[in-house]
């Protein structure tokens, strides 16, 4: 009787330290699953995850819209008040973003000082909106550099204006470097004619 209540003590204290371990496992792999999806700096979605949330809209037949914007002079930025101020406005900008958007649009840190806003179902007209409300919020706000700063914004839209996601940022990139050329400070949708490939 003794050794089944040995036997049987010692296998539920091995099993409770089996389950133990794959709870701290499941828990430390979803941790990095989550890292690997943000940007460090300023808590948005990277690259990586704001790509793949694209592929799964096409591969789903999803129409969705996109902001790509700039800060305009940031490197003045940096060159003022130094590299962990510039790191602050980047931070401000992207809290900025998360109340400017609805819940479902994902906001991305794309580059540097370069963003996009992912709308899910959304057309382009929604997009210049909100691209255009964010735009009008900086313009507002003084920036924790203690000035002003603004951005320029492209926008476009899937399927209306390109058949992949790679091809759409790249016009919306187009839209976004004739809004610097042309003054900054503004949004520049994504012309529909003739529609490109
Ligand atoms: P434009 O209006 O044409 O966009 O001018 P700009 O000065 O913003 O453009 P430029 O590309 O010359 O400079 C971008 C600057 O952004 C240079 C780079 O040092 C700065 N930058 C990029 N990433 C970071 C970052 O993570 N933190 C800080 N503080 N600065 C960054
Ligand atoms: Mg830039
Ligand atoms: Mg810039």
């Amino acid at each position: 009787m003794e050794a089944i209540s040995d036997w049987y003590y010692e296998a539920k204290q091995l099993k409770g330290a089996m389950v133990h371990s794959l709870d701290y496992f499941k828990n430390e792999m979803n941790y990095f699953i989550h890292q690997s999806t943000i940007d460090p700096l300023t808590k948005l979605t990277n690259r990586r995850m704001m790509d793949s949330y694209m592929k799964q809209w096409v591969d789903d037949g999803t129409p969705f819209a996109l902001i790509i914007f700039d800060i305009d002079k940031f490197k003045r930025v940096n060159d003022r008040y130094g590299h962990a101020v510039g790191d602050e406005v980047l931070i401000y900008l992207a809290d900025w973003m998360q109340r400017t958007v609805r819940k479902q649009d994902i906001c991305c840190r794309y580059g540097g000082e370069e963003f996009v806003i992912l709308l899910p179902k959304s057309d382009k007209v929604t997009a210049y909106l909100t691209a255009e409300r964010l735009r009008e919020k900086m313009e507002d706000t003084v920036s924790p550099c203690g000035e002003v700063i603004t951005i320029s914004s492209g926008v476009g839209a899937y399927p209306l204006h390109a058949n992949h996601p790679a091809r759409l940022i790249e016009l919306a990139d187009q839209s976004l470097y004739e809004a610097k050329r042309t003054g900054r400070n503004k949004t520049i949708v994504v012309s529909d004619e003739p529609r490109q490939k």
